[in-house]
């Protein structure tokens, strides 16, 4: 069912396998992520449903959890530096295109920069929701569900959160500020695209 979604990826060289269940991918990922090595993560929604945080906290890795609680503010931001020398970064995505790219759009560009550059290994999750037919639609679909779902959990100040779409602000809480399309890579198998069956993040 997916298998032109797939060699469109593969044509663009990046890796990707699909996975019918939760637990078959984080088999996948157990399997192939080191013990004891460091692992940064972006901030997702899909992740979340998906239990890759809890199966970082319970593997001997060195997780870099930007979640914990007790980071003060310059700690965040060396933990967000360090995802770039991590051996692992995992993120989702806001969109997967029927021709082979994968779309993000970003705040402050700390998940977006280490997908692209920094990480020895890079694995990125989608579930088949996030499939569109191109770029345009995928930012149609960034901007009328995920940017203001994003804008509201974040508690920003901006017009979607009252709103419910978009209206292309130019709010100083702006959470759409680095829009990238990676397209291909260098090494075909640096960045790995994980699809899930079925519907998890937005
Ligand atoms: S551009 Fe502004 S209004 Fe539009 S989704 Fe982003 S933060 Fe919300």
């Amino acid at each position: 069912m997916y298998e032109a979604l797939i060699k469109a990826f593969r044509m663009n060289r990046i890796k990707v396998e699909l996975f019918k269940t939760k637990s078959e991918l984080l088999r996948y990922l157990d399997q192939n992520i080191i013990e004891g090595t460091p692992v940064g993560v972006g901030d997702s929604m899909t992740l979340e449903a998906l239990n890759v945080y809890h199966l970082l906290r319970e593997k001997g890795v060195n997780f870099l959890d930007k979640y914990n609680q007790q980071l003060i503010k310059s700690e965040k931001k060396q933990l967000y530096m360090d995802n770039f020398s991590a051996d692992t970064f995992i993120s989702g995505v806001n969109a997967i295109t029927e021709n082979g790219k994968i779309i993000n759009l970003d705040g402050n560009g700390s998940r977006v920069a280490p997908i692209i550059y920094g990480p020895k290994k890079v694995f990125l999750i989608a579930g088949t929701n996030k499939i569109v037919k191109n770029e345009q639609e995928a930012i149609q679909r960034i901007k009328k569900v995920a940017a203001p779902l994003d804008a509201v959990r974040l508690g920003k100040n901006t017009p979607c959160t009252k709103l419910g779409y978009c209206i292309e602000c130019k709010s100083a809480d702006k959470i759409c500020n680095y829009l990238t399309t990676i397209q291909g890579q260098f090494d075909e198998k640096r960045i790995e695209l994980l699809i899930i069956e079925g519907a998890y993040g937005y």
